[in-house]
């Protein structure tokens, strides 16, 4: 049979094609370095980490990634065996020797009887004699491969920024202080006129969160992120703030159209709205607050917002060069273009982010590629599982809560616990009584792992 081609040898491609390699299907792994490099790439090696050496927690209790590592390893992920092989000392984090990682996943690819290493660069559209392609070029995708993919799904649906504003669990907003509305009562199509979670600044907080705006700590630019010019439309709340101390009160803390019903006679200075992120309402993100605010301080900056004082996020704001797909409008469920469905998306282009979630995706697009080839249908993963919810953060999640009258943009994300449907029950301890706090947290996060394993077990178990 016509062999599966896999473009890009990152931390996605290299996962797909060991997947479908240990599947007894051949497959050509493209990978344009060392003959053409990338702004962040500096060797020739297979799943090379461009920069910090961490895979994050290795909790699979208490963390979504954690959780994400285990299941990859019960799906036999080739990164995850290679990660644990070249471990270096990290506390509960998994941390790998970088260079010893990445010269063993070249080499277990390399060595597979069912894999062809193509050194070269894809510069357009894969040829139409490719049947089953799975494009997993990374964030920093070669230019004549984005400008062809932009072709296909209009240039509006390829990002090459992410501007990221920080999203809030939902559980975690003081609604004794905020409140929910639209402005001015409007309800979008599906909407209730009470969409967004709305907290009020009075002119001594407003001043004082401008000061700590502009005296914040930024992180700086990579000389190649400074000079794209795709980023005009997206300024940082902070250069907003140096424009003048009233700009964003004007702008995206704008106070018109909305009353605070916990005072409603005294006018709000300025109020910062946070708009339903996910289809099952249990993340929101703070609007128009793209910055680059160092992350520790944009929590401790954001947090003197009344309503967020104990905010917890999900992730922080950030602007990054980054090509990605609005993929909840582009993909099907199995991760197929919908207008060209030979060609299947995995890894940071499909909208997910980090190495393990990136790799996640590069693991079901191998699975899916392969049952197609077979054809045999993959029963869905249940969304209760990490692969799950990723899955359908990337394919679904943000369409469906768009139907539900909540207009977004879709933004790459980091699996975390917001992701997956809320638990039946509330949990509690062995004494029945009602829990608070750090305890109750952990509670639910232990109620949502092993939720999460016995699904999986149940999927891999299915015929
Ligand atoms: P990549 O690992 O980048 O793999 C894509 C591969 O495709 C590359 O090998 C590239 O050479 C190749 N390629 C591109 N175009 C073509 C083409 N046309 N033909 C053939 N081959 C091609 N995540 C973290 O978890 N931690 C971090 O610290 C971190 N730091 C980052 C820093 C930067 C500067 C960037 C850009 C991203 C960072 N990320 C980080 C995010 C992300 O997790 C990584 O970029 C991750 O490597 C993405 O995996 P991937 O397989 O999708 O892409």
């Amino acid at each position: 049979t016509a062999p599966i081609h896999v473009i890009g040898g990152g931390l996605a491609g290299s996962e797909a094609a060991w997947q479908i390699a240990e599947r007894g299907h051949a497959v050509v792994l493209h990978e344009m370095r060392p003959l053409r490099g990338t702004d962040a790439h500096q060797t020739d090696g297979l799943a090379e980490l461009v920069c910090s050496n961490s895979f994050r927690s290795d909790d699979a209790n208490g963390n979504a990634v954690g959780l994400l590592h285990q299941e990859m390893r019960s799906l036999g992920s080739l990164i995850m065996r290679v990660g644990d092989a070249h471990q270096v000392p990290a506390g509960g984090a998994l941390a790998v020797d970088r260079d010893g990682f990445s010269q063993s996943v070249t080499r277990a690819l390399e060595a597979h009887p069912n894999i062809t290493l193509a050194r070269e660069e894809v510069d357009g559209l894969p040829p139409a004699a490719w049947e089953r392609v799975i494009v997993a070029t990374g964030p920093l995708t070669s230019p004549a491969l984005a400008a062809a993919i932009g072709e296909l799904t209009g240039a509006e649906s390829l990002a090459f920024f992410d501007a990221i504003a920080p999203i809030v669990h939902r559980d975690s907003i003081d609604i004794g202080k905020a409140w929910f509305q639209s402005r001015y009562d409007k309800a979008g199509p599906g909407g209730t006129g009470a969409d967004y979670i709305n907290c009020p600044l009075d002119r001594e907080q407003y001043d004082a969160f401008i000061a700590a705006l502009i005296a914040g700590e930024k992180t700086s630019f990579k000389e190649w992120e400074a000079s794209t010019p795709y980023f005009d439309g997206c300024l940082p709340i902070e250069v907003m703030a140096e424009r003048g101390p009233e700009t964003l009160r004007h702008g995206p803390m704008k106070p018109v159209g909305l009353t605070n019903p916990h005072n409603p006679t005294v006018k709000a200075c300025a109020i910062v709205q946070l708009r339903q992120d996910n289809a099952l309402g249990t993340l929101y993100n703070m609007v128009g607050f793209q910055t680059k605010l160092r992350h520790a301080e944009q929590v401790r900056v954001f947090r003197t917002i009344p309503g967020l004082e104990n905010a917890e996020f999900a992730r922080l704001g950030g602007l990054h060069r980054n090509t990605y797909l609005d993929s909840p409008r582009l993909l099907d469920a199995t991760l197929r273009l919908k207008a060209e469905p030979r060609l299947r998306f995995a890894g940071q282009i499909t909208g997910c982010e980090g190495y393990v979630e990136s790799a996640a995706i590069g693991l079901m697009a191998g699975r899916f590629a392969v049952a197609e080839a077979e054809g045999r249908a993959l029963p869905p993963l249940p969304q209760t599982t990490a692969l799950g919810a990723l899955i359908a953060h990337i394919t679904g999640g943000h369409i469906e809560a768009e139907d539900a009258g909540a207009p977004r943009s879709f933004q790459p994300m980091n699996v975390n616990f917001g992701l997956f449907p809320p638990l039946a029950q509330a949990p509690r301890n062995e004494t029945g009584r009602r829990l608070r706090g750090p305890e109750k947290a952990a509670l639910k996060k232990r109620a949502m792992t092993d939720r999460a394993r016995a699904d999986l077990a149940g999927w891999i178990a299915a015929p």
